[in-house]
């Protein structure tokens, strides 16, 4: 079981190798330089998160590391990227911080809610869907972005063609996700046929090995898993859910939530949102609506 694990990853890494070089690849994605201008003299008045973090001098930010496009590590560089890393970059820098004082860390869906509610990371950006019972342990900033669930199968498929195709094909997706309470809940597949892993990277594997059939979750992330692979696989396109994207903070922390609201809203009024979207998700044919802030 471990070697068979540890193959996984290092097949994950291969993959991820793959896709280096490339052009338009995960690892050259990002926002325009100077985009970022650090803030002076921030204030974040009530804000213990933030009196935590100017204390310590640095930003602890959650984040995912197999996401290309969105929450992206190199494993070469050890460099993180994508459309979530740089909205986590904006934050930081309209908070007051360098970029040079932001410690990414990587959290795993299934674990966001605790991290948050430890104060292991100050602030949570992984395409983490805004929804009541999330709200009711952390508070959430956003939308800054909405996807939607969709399912990712090989690309000479073509018995999947949607959520209603799914039964008796086994189905993957990660712990503690949206996604794989909905393939649940509504009984898409039989529960038997749900597979599980921390995190997609694991899933996709699955999937080119031919032990899965489909691996579900927001159209965002299956299209970077899908732009990686060149060619082997498919997103079916067929959405049935709403994801908005929030960045998590602690609950309690009102004032933290209000000013990053702040700066999204200047972000999508003054075309920043628009340019860090075009470098990163942008690539890979992601939507570019803009969302709407919706301040609870
Ligand atoms: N947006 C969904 C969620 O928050 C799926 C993606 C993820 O697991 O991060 O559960």
């Amino acid at each position: 079981m471990r070697v068979r694990t540890l193959a996984a990853v290092l097949l994950t890494g291969a993959l991820a190798l793959t896709a280096c070089g490339k052009e338009g690849s995960p690892t050259e994605q990002g926002a325009p330089a100077g985009l970022f201008e650090v803030a002076k003299d921030v204030k974040v008045d009530g804000s213990p998160t933030f009196e935590k973090a100017k204390t310590r001098g640095s930003l602890v930010v959650g984040v995912k590391e197999d996401q290309p496009g969105l929450g992206y590590k190199d494993p070469t560089t050890n460099k993180y990227s994508g459309f979530d890393i740089d909205i986590a970059r904006l934050i930081s820098a309209k908070l007051g911080f360098d970029p040079e004082k932001i410690q990414f860390k990587t959290i795993q869906s299934a674990a966001r809610e605790q991290a948050l509610i430890n104060g292991d990371v100050d602030y949570y950006v992984g395409t983490y869907t805004i929804n009541a019972g999330r709200k009711e342990k952390v508070g959430f900033a956003g939308p800054y972005f909405v996807a939607g669930q969709d399912l990712l199968v090989k690309k000479d498929n073509t018995d999947i063609t949607g959520k209603d195709t799914l039964k008796g094909k086994k189905v993957c997706s990660a712990t503690g996700s949206t996604p794989v309470k909905r393939i649940r809940d509504e009984n898409l597949t039989e529960p038997g046929n749900i597979l599980e892993f921390q995190g997609y990277s694991q899933c996709v594997t699955k999937l080119l090995d031919g032990e899965v059939d489909a691996v579900t979750t927001d159209d965002a992330i299956l299209k970077g898993y899908a732009a990686a692979e060149e060619g082997k696989l498919k997103v079916v396109g067929k959405t049935f859910s709403s994801e908005p994207y929030g960045i998590g903070v602690p609950k309690e922390d009102t004032a933290l939530r209000t000013k990053m609201n702040d700066i999204l809203q200047a972000s999508l009024d003054d075309g920043s949102w628009q340019k860090i979207y075009d470098g990163t998700l942008g690539k890979s044919g992601s939507s570019a609506e803009k969302p709407k802030i919706d301040r609870y």
